[in-house]
């Protein structure tokens, strides 16, 4: 539009069009996501809480948004998660991903300026990715898939010692030795799909958190 058109127009007016300009630029500015994935306990959530403290992440763990759905007073699906999580079965994708999306739209309408999302311990399996790009694809870049690898018994003993305290109704050896199945026969199969496109950083997660994270940001540096 040319200035002298513009100096033209009623100052109401011209404030109305910069207005529709400057929303339509942030719409085009898609949400970039990394996805956060490796087996129960091998320090996903940890580990995000390192990134959002050094680099301009937001973190969203999909266990955790599942998790504040079950103890939502009112929610439809509190039992249905309940009995998924304890068995260590993957909630339908639908209700994950209605969740991913409104916190994603709740940050970016707080500050439109966050774009950057960590997403933790999704897709899960082959259906949570197919939904994903169905329902996000014109929303969201998925830029790479931050793999934490680390041994089944490393991500056993370590949720168990976590049970002690972590209050979670899945870190028992029961649950645990189906969310390793699980892992196993979807999460890890997700991973390879990813892998055939170049899109896995793998770092090895059976060390300690500091030199987990140490390895982490090497990658991350590498990115930015
Ligand atoms: N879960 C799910 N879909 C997801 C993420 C989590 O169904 O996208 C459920 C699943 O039952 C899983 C549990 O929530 O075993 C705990 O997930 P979380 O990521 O919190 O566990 P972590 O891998 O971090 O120990
Ligand atoms: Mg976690």
């Amino acid at each position: 539009m040319s200035f002298r058109l513009l100096s033209s127009l009623s100052a109401k007016l011209r404030s109305v069009v910069y207005r529709a300009a400057t929303v339509a630029l942030i719409d085009m500015k898609k949400a970039q996501v990394v996805f956060v994935l490796g087996g129960p306990g091998s320090g996903k959530g940890t580990q995000c809480v390192r990134i959002v403290e050094n680099y301009g992440y937001t973190h969203l763990s999909a266990g955790d948004l599942l998790r504040a759905e079950r103890s939502r007073e009112g929610s439809e699906f509190g039992q249905l998660i309940d009995n998924h999580i304890k068995d260590g079965k993957i909630v339908p994708f639908e209700i994950t991903i209605k969740l991913l999306k409104k916190a994603m739209e709740e940050t970016r309408r707080l500050d439109e300026k966050k774009i950057h999302f960590l997403i933790d311990g999704f897709p899960r399996n082959e259906e949570n990715l197919q939904g994903w790009t169905t329902i996000m694809d014109g929303e969201a870049d998925v830029k790479f898939v931050l793999f934490f690898d680390c041994s089944n018994e490393v991500c056993i003993n370590r949720c168990v010692e976590r049970g002690k305290s972590s209050g979670r109704t899945d870190d028992n050896r029961a649950s645990l030795e189906k969310r390793i199945q699980t892992y196993l026969q979807s999460t890890r199969p997700v991973i390879s799909l990813y892998e055939k496109q170049g899109k896995v950083r793998t770092v090895d997660a059976s060390c300690a958190v500091d030199k987990v994270f140490a390895n982490v940001k090497t990658i991350l540096d590498k990115e930015i």
